[in-house]
């Protein structure tokens, strides 16, 4: 599938310097999709995931249709304010601002073999914040996939431990 022609690039958003990629052409298409999904389905059955984590907001879109085809939990990482029980939280830098991120305290068990799922692989600061919630919570990180990597940013340097799987990188 050629993934590339569904991605938009849009350049001097949300702020000047920044080219955004937007993924909505790609989640608008029924047929591309359900493509990217199932080779994330794969991923996750390769490494023997029991549970897919993703971080607030498009995290959701492209991690709970993996957790749907799998039968498994998934766990959102939120916003601060928006869980409502007992939380681990972290605060990280973006590509653009900063943000603090937050996980319900119980969602994940000592040895839960966890995929994270994400849109796309900017700084790697959500990730690593999301990883450090996934840790101290028990869990162990077995995969990282991403629609998009931004390869100039240099994420994977920060990311070795852990087998990531991208279907389109810039
Ligand atoms: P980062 O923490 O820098 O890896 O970026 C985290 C999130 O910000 C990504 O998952 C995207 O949702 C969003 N993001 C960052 N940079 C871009 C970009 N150039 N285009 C589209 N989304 C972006």
């Amino acid at each position: 599938m050629d993934y590339n022609k569904y991605i938009k690039n849009v350049p001097d958003f949300p702020v000047e310097g920044i080219q955004f990629k937007d993924i909505t052409p790609l989640i608008g298409n029924g047929k591309a999709f359900k493509a990217a999904i199932d080779e994330f389905v794969e991923f996750a059955k390769e490494k023997q995931a029991d549970i897919i984590v993703g971080p607030d907001a498009r995290g959701f879109i492209v991690g709970a249709p993996v957790s749907y085809a799998l039968s498994l939990p998934f766990i959102p990482i939120r916003k601060p304010g928006k869980l409502p029980r007992e939380t681990l939280n972290y605060d990280y830098e973006l590509e653009y601002g900063t943000n603090s991120l937050e996980m319900h305290k119980d969602a994940i068990k000592k040895g839960d073999k966890v995929l994270i799922m994400d849109d796309l692989l900017a700084t790697g600061g959500t990730l690593e914040a999301t990883i450090k919630l996934v840790e101290e919570a028990g869990g162990n990180v077995v995969g990282l996939g991403f629609i998009i990597e931004l390869i100039d940013l240099k994420a994977r340097d920060k990311l070795t431990n852990y087998p990531i799987k991208v279907l389109l990188k810039y």
